[in-house]
């Protein structure tokens, strides 16, 4: 990939990115950065990778980008070649956040330093720096949407389910405490009924964040409990389940828009497909993640930790991995309906209005 002869000396010819950059400095201008993102199957961690790439193209670095196709062998070995390639800085965002200590460690043994990007790496003292979304709050929109989505039907009580996304991503756990901080004295209240009685992340889980998996355990449920009951709501911990579940209640005879009465479903991410759900009434909504704020953030952390000073954090106390908290920025998220679709996503240049409209 883009790596190779560039090698690790700063470069003096890198003209006019470093002049125009000035957080760069001398020890950045010319640097090699490897960028592992988990996969191509979700359109953001592609929107993810070129929008780091390009930025620290333009602030004059070297960047060895690679998708892992969701395979955690895989990632570490790309994350080997980085560092046998002369990387400076990695940006990782983690496929399983145990799996990358013993990488991490030839990585501190190099002084190269190491960036958590979007998921927080585990078990390694060697992440220096976490930027991410405030993944707490991205749960607590999802689970609010989920109850406002019903609340506009009436007083309840609704019958909903749960479903959380991958075990071995720590954010996954983050997005299920968040909603649970909101849907529980709900649940409690007797509001929001759990039919399946699946509630724990355990039993909610999706390996993998498969689509696939999502649907499959829609239409479980649906059979083993729904017989003779409707199912109102549905808590999605992203976009790519949100089309899974739509499709199973789609199959088993929901049909119309959530005006008509389909099931209320909650996603993450605004994927393009979803939005389109979204303009046409037929998923509830999505927490929107500007991924391009997000690769800035990892942008000036590589500046700052190649420039030997220490990245800015907003947050030094929620993101410990199991050895230490990690100095961490967390953005803010938007919460997307059919009422600011617009607004929220074609207005700040996200996605085009054609795209929505095509869903593709
Ligand atoms: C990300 C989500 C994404 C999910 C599946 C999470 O770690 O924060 O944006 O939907 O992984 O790739």
């Amino acid at each position: 990939c883009a790596g190779g002869g560039a090698g690790s000396t700063p470069d003096p010819d890198s003209t006019g990115a470093a002049a125009t950059s000035s957080a760069v400095g001398e020890a950045g201008a010319g640097g090699t950065v490897g960028v592992a993102m988990p996969t191509k199957t979700l359109e953001r961690w592609i929107a993810d990778g070129d929008a780091v790439k390009s930025q620290l193209e333009e602030a004059g670095f070297t960047v060895d980008l690679q998708f892992a196709n969701d395979d955690i062998p895989t990632q570490s070995q790309q994350i080997d070649q980085m560092i046998t390639q002369g990387a400076d800085v990695l940006i990782i965002a983690a496929i399983d956040g145990t799996a990358l200590a013993p990488q991490l460690q030839v990585a501190a043994d190099q002084g190269i330093k190491v960036i958590a990007y979007d998921r927080l790496i585990r078990d390694s003292e060697n992440v220096d720096f976490y930027v991410s979304f405030d993944n707490f709050k991205v749960g607590v929109a999802q689970g609010q949407s989920l109850i406002d989505g019903l609340k506009e039907r009436g007083d309840g009580p609704f019958n909903i389910e749960l479903f959380a996304g991958s075990l071995d991503d720590n954010n996954a756990h983050f997005f299920f405490d968040g909603a649970m901080s909101v849907l529980q004295p709900e649940i409690d209240n007797g509001t929001l009924t759990v039919v399946s009685g699946q509630t724990s992340i355990d039993q909610a889980a999706t390996l993998g964040w498969q689509q696939e998996k999502a649907q499959k355990r829609m239409e479980d449920l649906l059979t083993a409990h729904y017989q003779d009951k409707k199912v109102d709501g549905v808590l999605s911990a992203n976009d790519g389940l949100a089309r899974g579940i739509i499709t199973a209640l789609q199959n088993n005879g929901y049909s119309g828009t959530v005006e008509d009465g389909f099931p209320v479903v909650t996603g993450q991410d605004a994927e393009i497909a979803s939005t389109k759900l979204i303009q046409d009434g037929v998923q509830y909504s999505t927490i929107f993640k500007d991924t391009r704020l997000l690769a800035e953030q990892a942008v000036a952390a590589a500046q700052d930790l190649l420039a030997g000073e220490e990245p800015e954090a907003n947050n030094t106390t929620d993101y410990d991995n199991g050895v230490k908290v990690v100095p961490s920025y967390l953005l803010d998220v938007v919460t997307v309906t059919q009422d600011n679709i617009t607004e929220a996503l074609v207005d700040t240049g996200y996605l085009t209005q054609e795209e929505i409209d095509a869903g593709v």
